[in-house]
């Protein structure tokens, strides 16, 4: 890379901006609760989507169809300080899709085209398959499906989406609907001060 900028400094620039952003988004999210009330979260260390050692399991859906809300107020995240930034994203292509001439699956996984794929840092047009990329759900579109969570775990991914709660979309069910139809009792509650809860604390993109 050339004026002496290697291309981990770019990559460093981009990361630290990006983890701004996503604190301050972060903020904007907790005061859409008032301190002390209580939510319902999801446990991705419980989610079969997104759980380690689910191999061949089934995606799961409940998030989806069980919310009382339109569209459901579930949706994916993707932490970028997890996420891999590949130029083959398993989340965003559907990887069994046919091959096109650049060497990419030819179809997205998503089927509300919600994902967001971006070049970051300083773009080596030679060799795309040698750059950074950024990948973005575009909540508004997504509907917590867990199709790209799934797809994001080890070996192909590395597990940075998962799904969450949107608080600003929940309207705080007495007993949440996702809570009762969850097989494997991934839906917890905890008050909006234990902001730092590890499932929480570890997304920098709310
Ligand atoms: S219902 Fe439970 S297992 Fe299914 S996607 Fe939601 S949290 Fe995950
Ligand atoms: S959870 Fe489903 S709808 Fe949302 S971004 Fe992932 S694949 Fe798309
Ligand atoms: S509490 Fe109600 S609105 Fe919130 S996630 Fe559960 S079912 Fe959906």
């Amino acid at each position: 890379m050339s004026d002496g900028i290697t291309r981990r400094d770019a990559l460093g620039r981009v990361v630290r901006g990006t983890v701004l952003l996503g604190l301050g988004s972060t903020a904007g999210f907790l005061i859409n609760k008032a301190e002390g009330q209580v939510v319902w979260q999801v446990d991705t260390s419980r989610c079969v989507n997104s759980r380690l050692g689910e191999a061949g399991a089934e995606v799961c859906m409940l998030c989806t169809t069980q919310c009382v809300v339109a569209q459901s107020a579930v949706r994916a995240i993707n932490s970028f300080r997890d996420c891999g930034r590949c130029y083959v994203c398993p989340a965003y292509y559907n990887i069994r899709s046919a091959v096109d001439e650049r060497g990419l699956p030819s179809e997205k996984l998503c089927p509300r085209d919600a994902i967001r794929r971006t070049p970051i840092g300083f773009v080596d047009p030679e060799d795309p398959a040698n750059n950074f990329y950024e990948y973005v759900i575009e909540e508004e579109k997504c509907d917590g499906c867990g199709l790209c969570v799934k797809a994001c775990r080890e070996p192909l991914g590395l597990g940075s989406i998962v799904l969450k709660v949107r608080h600003n979309l929940c309207v705080d069910c007495n007993r949440c609907a996702i809570s009762i139809a969850c097989p494997h009792d991934a839906l917890f509650q905890h008050k909006v001060a234990d902001a730092l809860e590890p499932t929480l604390a570890r997304q920098p993109q709310p």
